[in-house]
């Protein structure tokens, strides 16, 4: 970079490994940062520190919350036989925006993914099992990206979950080939769970 100070040019260079964030915008965001007060500085640091030690996961979904087990786990309105799969919390989040799908989720923090070594040891996918094995459940949605990798976990979990004799549905449908499930808009979304199809 342009002969700054060696410090300033570490907190451009950690700012700039956080996702979605280019070296223009962490640059911008850095000397932002050393424009602040001290004391929102310090604000800003113990906000995220204090979140990172209040939030954890779900117990029973894998979800982040702050409280036992998540809100959408807790809640009696929801419908706790449907169970929508999603590779991340961002999936989540970007699911439960769209206001179309009333069961619950199970996180599996990742993707079956043969290049980067990630089995399905290192996923939330033996916990699933074991909570379709506990029964009261009617269908189980994957709702995994639509590419390879998404592709193989949703077959590696249809596959584990057949003798259960449950329905297996996944979202495919309204989503084009490649379109990551947290980039999908709301529409396509609702348009995906509503019309997705038993595998
Ligand atoms: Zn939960």
């Amino acid at each position: 970079m342009n002969n700054l100070p060696n410090k300033i040019e570490e907190l451009i260079k950690v700012i700039s490994s956080l996702p979605g964030i280019g070296p223009k915008s962490a640059e911008r965001i850095a000397l932002y940062i050393l424009s602040m007060s001290d004391s929102k500085v310090q604000k800003l640091v113990e906000t995220i520190q204090n979140t990172k030690k209040d939030v954890h996961l779900c117990p029973i979904c894998f979800n982040l919350t702050d409280k036992e087990i998540c809100d959408i786990c807790a809640n009696p309105a929801r419908d706790h036989s449907v169970i929508c799969v999603v590779e991340e919390v961002r999936d989540l989040f970007a699911i439960e925006k769209s206001g179309y799908y009333n069961g619950v989720y199970h996180v599996l923090h990742g993707s079956i993914d043969p290049m980067n070594h990630i089995s399905p040891e290192d996923l939330k996918i033996k916990e699933l099992v074991e909570r379709v094995a506990k029964g009261n459940i009617k269908e189980v949605i994957i709702a995994t990206n639509p590419n390879f990798n998404g592709d193989i976990t949703a077959l590696y979990i249809k596959k584990l979950l057949k003798p259960y004799r449950i329905k297996i549905t996944r979202i495919a449908t309204g989503l084009p080939k490649g379109t990551e499930i947290d980039f999908a808009d709301s529409v396509t979304l609702s348009m995906a769970i509503k019309e997705r199809k038993e595998i």
